[in-house]
């Protein structure tokens, strides 16, 4: 059975049907690009998933277990534990140096803080960015901020990393270098990857292409394929 389903899943904010009708399967350790036209509702399928949004209709399931349905502490729990998450813009906390940005993702799983800050520091290297572990989001240029963002959700060790339009706010050369390391990370560990671009480019790099039309998605699960 698939790692990640969501089946017949709709969402509306206000007025916009953000998404009307959305099925799809994700095995673990797939690399998965979710692509469409700006507004399509590629990012409100991305939040479904990630249990970050709850849909309006529709079912979403996580190992075998329907998880739209959980109380919010659950959700959040689940995020923490089994999910890593980078935005289009990092996403970085604005107060904290890089260090701590990663160091806190795992104190949120009960890694004490010294344990913490030597991994924080430890993957701050790993993508490229050690020098920068003191400085705060605002001191960095779009490319550094975007490795510490991806640091923060390698850290943790997630079963699915979500990244939606990760690389949207880069040049395309500096964009590839941190795709890149996204997905060597995640391969290497044979985790799964949920990955929201327009840009046919970055889509490339994955092993499936999911395409959202007006908030419409249907999927064949890779088994049947
Ligand atoms: P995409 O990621 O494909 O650009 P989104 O999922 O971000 O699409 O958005 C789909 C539609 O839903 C757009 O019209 C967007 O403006 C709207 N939308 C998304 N999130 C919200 C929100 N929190 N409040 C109101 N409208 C939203
Ligand atoms: P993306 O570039 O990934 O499509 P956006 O920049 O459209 O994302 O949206 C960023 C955030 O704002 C998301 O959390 C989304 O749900 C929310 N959002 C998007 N469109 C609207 C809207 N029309 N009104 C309110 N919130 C929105």
């Amino acid at each position: 059975s698939p790692l990640l389903h969501a089946r017949g899943v709709a969402k509306t904010f206000g007025r916009t049907r953000a998404l009307r009708d959305a099925s799809l399967s994700i095995d673990a350790g797939e690399v998965v690009a979710i692509s469409g036209p700006s507004g399509s509702g590629k990012s409100t399928l991305l939040h479904c998933l990630a249990e970050i949004v709850v849909p309006d209709e529709g079912e979403i399931h996580y190992g075998g277990t329907r998880v739209d349905e959980l109380d919010e502490d659950a959700r959040t729990r689940l995020r923490r534990e089994a999910f890593g998450i980078v935005f289009q813009f990092g996403g970085l906390v604005p107060e904290l140096t890089a260090e701590e940005n990663v160091a806190v993702s795992l104190m949120f799983r009960g890694t004490d803080r010294a344990e913490a800050s030597a991994a924080a520091r430890e993957w701050l290297e790993r993508v490229g960015v050690g020098d920068c572990a003191a400085l705060r989001p605002g001191e960095l240029s779009g490319g550094q901020a975007q490795r510490v963002a991806v640091a923060r959700a390698l850290a943790t060790e997630p079963a699915v990393i979500f990244a939606d339009e990760p690389t949207g706010a880069l040049d395309s050369v500096t964009g590839e270098e941190v795709l890149g390391l996204l997905l060597g990370a995640a391969r290497e560990r044979g985790a799964t990857v949920v990955l929201v671009t327009h840009d046919n480019r970055i889509a490339a790099y994955a092993d499936r292409e999911v395409v959202v039309r007006d908030g419409v998605v249907s999927d064949v699960p890779a088994v049947a394929r």
